[in-house]
């Protein structure tokens, strides 16, 4: 294991070394509930494959992103929120990225304004 991937909470999370109430799950995505929920739907969906974000992803990461987007689409349909949701990659400290394993924000079950803060 790489010192990145030890130390990494994201990885943590995935491992069950930290707990996190888990929302989805397959072979290469896992999802689940915001520690701090920004609305009623709030689910942070990662690659279980570690790289820091979306600055960091390389072309072999492509199929990755994509599938935590449909992971994310997945899980808006059987939350019933597809009325408005929203998927959200905070990338670099200027954009409120706190974690460096790249995460898909997922948003929804309330009003979302635009242009986010
Ligand atoms: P970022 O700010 O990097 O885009 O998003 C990181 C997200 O991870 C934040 O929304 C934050 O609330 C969430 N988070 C931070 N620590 C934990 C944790 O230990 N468990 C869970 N489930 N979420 C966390
Ligand atoms: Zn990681």
């Amino acid at each position: 294991m790489t010192d990145a991937t030890a130390n990494c909470l994201f990885c943590r999370i995935i491992r069950g070394e930290i707990p996190a109430k888990k929302v989805y799950e397959d072979e290469q995505v896992f999802a689940f509930e915001d520690i701090h929920p920004q609305a009623p739907t709030h689910v942070l969906i990662v690659p279980k494959k570690h790289f820091a974000g979306l600055k960091e992803a390389e072309a072999e990461d492509a199929e990755l992103i994509g599938r935590c987007h449909l992971a994310a689409a997945k899980i808006a349909r059987q939350r019933n929120i597809e009325s408005g949701y929203r998927t959200v990659l905070n990338v670099g400290p200027g954009a409120g990225q706190s974690v460096f394993h790249l995460h898909v924000h997922l948003l929804g079950g309330r009003a979302l304004s635009w242009p986010p803060g």
